[in-house]
């Protein structure tokens, strides 16, 4: 995974430094020009500078690229970020020489092209959106799905068509079009909320029913665990669930209420008080009073009913025994692959299965989304992250720089979360992951990725270092890099479930 435009001063300093680091293990193999990236037919970046890596097989061979010297580490890797030559062609030349022997590689590039026909893919006008009002059921063909899971994930709608992510709306689910282009649809879920959702993933052969439907009292459970409210309507509808600040807001699209129930009490320990509400049109609202920041939450549909479980946070402990964790090792498919063909999906289940060891022997109990190298799509992680009992999920990455990004960009731990109650465990896992491995935090950052999307349990994303700089692949070859990672992910759940921050409600959202 790539990301984080900002820290271009960092990478400068860095690679100052770069070339022959004691630290990298001598090898002298058969010389070779091995290119890892760019792949042939790279779009050359908008700012004509592009990142390379990969090896020689041999550290007494030297490296030109188009007749700049690179730097080669002791092991014959390199990763350097060079200028790209004019021309819609352009052509990267590796010449690798060691004493009499030499061998060449030639990378030809694609300027314009490459990355005009990927814009022009996403940003083809679909045409003018039409009136077409029609019922519709949300479901996804089996060809559209990567495996298993995905066939009962919910579809991911956008504010326009292939435009921001809007609202995840569950298949099943039966919805007013009022409108289509060729590709997209425009769901109603309220007079004044409108969503689009691609063409594939309606059924248009539903049946009408009435466009709001009559919802019943919220009942609400308390139990040593959950809170859980519960909404009977006649069928599936779309929902959302909101966290502000002190407040948790969930919206039920197409449903009303005859008359407006009356606002009851929570638990007192983590809800306050919980008020319906129908002041918006075409919707109705349950407005929940925090006290304390949940651990997760979700909605369900079964027994006639709409349900929105919310997840007490657990007591502060300095012992895990009890704490529930899945480590999600990060691809395949796809990854990053460094400079000498370390591939970003073993060295992450390495790193887990140090960690779960590790995390095993303080009393936690800890599950892997998968334990071998066999693919796994993103959704399929989504699922088992979100129907697991675990209180935390964790997916471990290895950096590589975005298009346009030298590979020092990377040189250090980023981590991201996307709901507010996996941000304390974000900050906590970027100081110590970074303390860890032996290098800066870069940052942590707000990020829409699939497997953060559920908000049970609190999900973050880590990029422990970045797998395409020569001495960071060559410390994850080691025992003792893949145990700095894993120890920085236990330190860093250690401390979150120790801190009253992590059940603090956040101040301003
Ligand atoms: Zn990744």
């Amino acid at each position: 995974m790539s990301l984080a435009p900002r820290y271009a001063l960092l990478g400068l300093l860095v690679s100052s430094c770069s070339g022959r680091d004691p630290s990298i293990p001598a090898l002298d193999g058969p010389l070779l020009a091995d290119v890892v990236f760019p792949l042939p037919d790279t779009p050359v970046p908008s700012n004509d500078s592009i990142a390379l890596w990969g090896t020689l097989g041999t550290g007494r061979a030297t490296l030109a690229v188009n007749d700049a010297k690179i730097p080669v580490e002791r092991n014959g890797t390199f990763a350097a970020f060079v200028e790209v030559p004019p021309g819609p062609s352009p052509v990267l030349r590796f010449l690798a020489r060691r004493g009499a022997d030499s061998v060449v590689r030639r990378v030809v590039l694609q300027r314009g092209r490459g990355s005009a026909a990927a814009g022009a893919a996403s940003s083809a006008p679909e045409g003018e959106p039409k009136a077409w009002q029609r019922w519709v059921t949300m479901r996804r063909v089996p060809s559209d799905t990567a495996d298993s899971a995905t066939q009962w994930r919910p579809i991911y709608s956008r504010w326009r068509p292939g435009g921001e992510l809007a609202i995840p709306i569950s298949q099943g689910v039966r919805l007013l079009s009022d409108s289509r282009t060729a590709r997209s649809i425009r769901l109603r879920l309220a007079p004044d909320v409108h969503v689009w959702i691609p063409a594939i993933d309606a059924d248009t052969t539903a049946v009408a029913r009435a466009s709001q439907l009559r919802a019943g009292v919220p009942t609400i459970r308390i139990d040593s665990t959950d809170v859980v409210v519960r909404i009977s309507v006649p069928e599936r509808l779309p929902t959302t669930v909101e966290l502000s600040a002190h407040r948790l807001l969930w919206t039920i699209y197409g449903a009303t209420w005859p008359s407006r129930p009356a606002a009851r009490d929570g638990d007192g320990a983590m809800v306050r008080r919980i008020v319906p509400r129908d002041s918006a049109p075409g919707r109705v609202v349950v407005d929940m009073g925090l006290a304390a920041l949940p651990l997760g939450w979700r909605t369900e549909w079964h027994d006639g009913a709409m349900h929105l479980r919310v997840r007490r946070p657990l007591p502060r402990s300095t012992s895990l025994r009890g704490l529930m964790v899945t480590l999600d090792p990060g691809h395949p498919p796809d990854g990053t692959t460094g400079p000498s063909r370390l591939m970003e999906d073993s060295a992450t289940l390495a790193v887990a299965q140090v960690a779960a060891a590790m995390l095993r022997e303080r009393g936690a109990t800890v599950s892997l989304t998968r334990t071998d190298r066999r693919a796994l799509s993103l959704e399929a992680r989504a699922a088992i992250s979100e129907q697991s009992p675990a209180h935390l999920f964790i997916s471990l990455h290895l950096n590589a720089p975005g298009p346009g990004r030298p590979p020092t960009a990377v040189y250090g731990t980023q981590t991201y979360w996307m709901h507010p109650n996996g941000r304390v465990l974000a900050r906590l896992l970027l100081t110590e992951v970074a303390q860890a491995m032996g290098h800066p935090a870069i940052g942590m950052y707000e990020g829409d990725f699939a497997v953060l999307r559920p908000a049970w349990p609190a999900a973050v994303l880590v990029e422990g270092s970045g797998i395409v700089l020569p001495n960071r692949e060559a410390f994850l070859r080691t025992q003792a890099g893949v145990e700095a990672y894993a120890r920085g992910i236990v330190r860093g759940i250690e401390r979150w479930n120790a801190a009253p921050a992590a059940r603090a409600l956040p101040a301003i959202n």
